[in-house]
């Protein structure tokens, strides 16, 4: 159905195979995710990528958490991601790899860069530093403690790691071009001093690498050979290059650029995601409305669905948008073939069917599946007291009515077919009851003499599980909510995103069904179990409608 998309990263690594340039013969390839929030569907892409990437060349994927910024990180992170992954299907080299553990190497490596006069240890305060970095048009200007001497640089960065400055104090750079017309390369900071807990090494070091001196490096040391990132890395290319050409590195790895993804109606950045949470506009990070790994989880979302989609968006580097609608259709896909099916009825209307005896209950064989038949059959339980969906009868009908009216006939789902006679309002003239009969030949047969207007779903009042249903609509009401940088993105949220019902009703077999267990509910959508479901209360998530509502 769909063209199968491109993937650049693909094809350079099928030359660099034919080439014999891939070091060890093995493609090794990482996820690095930083340990400072939880994953969304942004990074869904790049696991997909750097995973599938190694499965596909028979290689390797390590997962390795960028941690070097101990303030914003923490263990809660660092397990939700890893699970993440795991439930995604992947499966890394190994044990988990940290940044953190090649802390005592990348300081090692400093002190060569020093003893090579290639990194000093600058004694500007942050705003002096951005006053001498100069900008796009200007050329920087060089720090006056850039010539320090090796001797005073070495003993000044090993008082830095002994604590013996403040934050902010000191930093160590290296010694590249201030007037580099990539701003990267105007003499990057590489160490700065925090006086910070870390979650993995405690108190051993109050000075930290940065990103860029960090993770090339960190690569080399774990043999991975295609080092894949988003575009924003892009510049930062040149650098990764450097400190690969200036230290005595085990391997070259390569740097390679993707475009990230960017979805319609929500965000990808884990630092807004953060607000939404702390800001309590959801539930948590895995609020079935966040675009998250655990919230999408939660929703519905099957792993299969979600790399069916990263399928499906390929890989180029030219930034987009997706349309929501795409991962909808991913999700929906998934289901129709295997959600077992089943009846909901969302907001209830009451059904005497007269003259079926009270206290009596006959079974019907369903098809779990329409399409599937090894999935087996289901049992519903017919009664005198059911319930159908108040949407599913009209009064005054209108043309071309599908549904029940009075008078009018119409099929209950595998069951029989049921006439309106009566009408039951209360005192305030609310509808409180339909008195219908049902037609005994209409078992799997169709009547004679008339006919009925559709086909609606139904469940046995006396007979099905009480349950909670929430409804979820788009996030934001913005296709882009950061497009105005004038207000803030929560403006754009969707006051209507959570829809929740307390008094519906599922068909009995749903009694003990478990958390994250998918059905189809005959025309309402697909829904999944919610963790909040208790032996007393069942709670469903629509995870999609049936068909696409998105307005395109
Ligand atoms: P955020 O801005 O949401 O915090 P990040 O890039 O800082 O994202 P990291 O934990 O550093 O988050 O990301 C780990 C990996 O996932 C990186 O290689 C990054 O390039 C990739 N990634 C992050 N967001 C996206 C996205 N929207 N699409 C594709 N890849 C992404
Ligand atoms: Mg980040
Ligand atoms: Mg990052």
């Amino acid at each position: 159905e769909h063209v199968k998309p491109t993937n650049f990263i693909h094809q350079i690594i099928e030359s660099d195979i034919a080439d014999e340039k891939v070091a060890g013969g093995q493609v090794v390839t990482r996820f690095p995710p930083e340990p400072n929030g939880y994953l969304h569907i942004g990074h869904a892409k790049s696991i997909c990528l750097n995973f599938g990437t190694a499965a596909k060349y028979q290689g390797l994927c390590n997962l390795r958490f960028d941690d070097t910024n101990p303030e914003k990180e923490s263990q809660e992170y660092i397990d939700a991601i890893a699970e993440d992954v795991r439930w995604l299907g992947f499966k890394w080299d190994g044990d988990i790899r940290y940044t953190s553990d090649y802390f005592e190497q990348l300081y090692q490596w400093a002190l060569y860069l020093i003893a090579n006069g290639k990194a000093y240890v600058d004694s500007l305060s942050a705003h002096e530093m951005r006053e001498f970095r100069g900008n796009l048009t200007e050329p920087g200007k060089n720090s006056p403690y850039r010539e320090r001497s090796v001797a005073e640089n070495l003993e000044l960065f090993e008082r830095m790691r002994n604590g013996e400055f403040d934050e902010g104090d000191c930093a160590l750079r290296v010694k590249i071009d201030m007037a580099a017309p990539n701003m990267n390369l105007r003499d990057p900071v590489i160490y700065r001093i925090r006086k910070a807990h870390h979650h993995q090494t405690g108190d051993k070091w109050c000075i930290y690498p940065s990103y860029d001196f960090a993770h090339g490096q960190s690569d080399a040391l774990e043999g991975v050979t295609h080092s894949i990132c988003t575009l924003e890395f892009e510049d930062h290319r040149p650098l990764y290059d450097w400190f690969i050409a200036n230290l005595p590195v085990p391997a070259q790895p390569r740097q390679y650029e993707f475009a990230r993804l960017n979805l319609n109606y929500t965000i990808t950045s884990k630092r807004k995601l953060k607000l939404l949470v702390d800001e309590q506009h959801v539930s948590g990070w895995d609020d079935p409305r966040m675009p998250t790994i655990s919230g999408l989880r939660r929703r519905g979302f099957t792993p299969a669905s979600i790399r069916n989609f990263c399928d499906m968006i390929g890989v180029t580097r030219s930034n987009g948008v997706v349309d929501m609608g795409m991962l909808e259709s991913a999700v929906r896909d998934d289901l129709d073939a295997n959600a077992p099916r089943a009846m909901c009825v969302t907001r209830p209307l009451k059904v005497t069917v007269s003259n079926f005896a009270e206290g009596e209950e006959e079974w019907f064989e369903l098809p779990a599946h329409p399409k599937d038949e090894s999935m087996g059959l289901r049992k519903v339980s017919f009664g005198r007291n059911l319930l159908i969906e108040q949407e599913d009868f009209e009064e005054e009908k209108p043309r071309k009515w599908k549904r029940l009216a009075p008078g009018d006939a119409v099929r209950l789902r595998g069951a029989y077919v049921i006439t309106c006679n009566e009408v039951i309002k209360d005192a305030a003239g609310n509808l409180v009851e339909l008195i219908c009969s049902y037609d005994p030949a209409t078992k799997g047969e169709n009547p004679t003499g008339y006919k009925p207007n559709g086909v609606i779903h139904w469940v046995n009042a006396d007979h099905s599980v009480p349950c909670e249903v929430r409804l979820y609509d788009r996030l934001f009401t913005e296709a882009n909510p950061e497009a105005d940088k004038a207000v803030d993105f929560q403006t754009h949220l969707n006051p209507g995103s959570l829809e929740i019902l307390t008094d519906s009703r599922v068909e009995i077999g749903l009694k003990h069904a478990v958390a994250e267990a998918h059905y189809q509910f005959e025309r309402l959508g697909y829904f999944s179990v919610d963790k909040d479901s208790d032996e007393s209360r069942l709670v469903l998530n629509r995870t999609v409608t049936l068909r696409d509502s998105w307005v395109k």
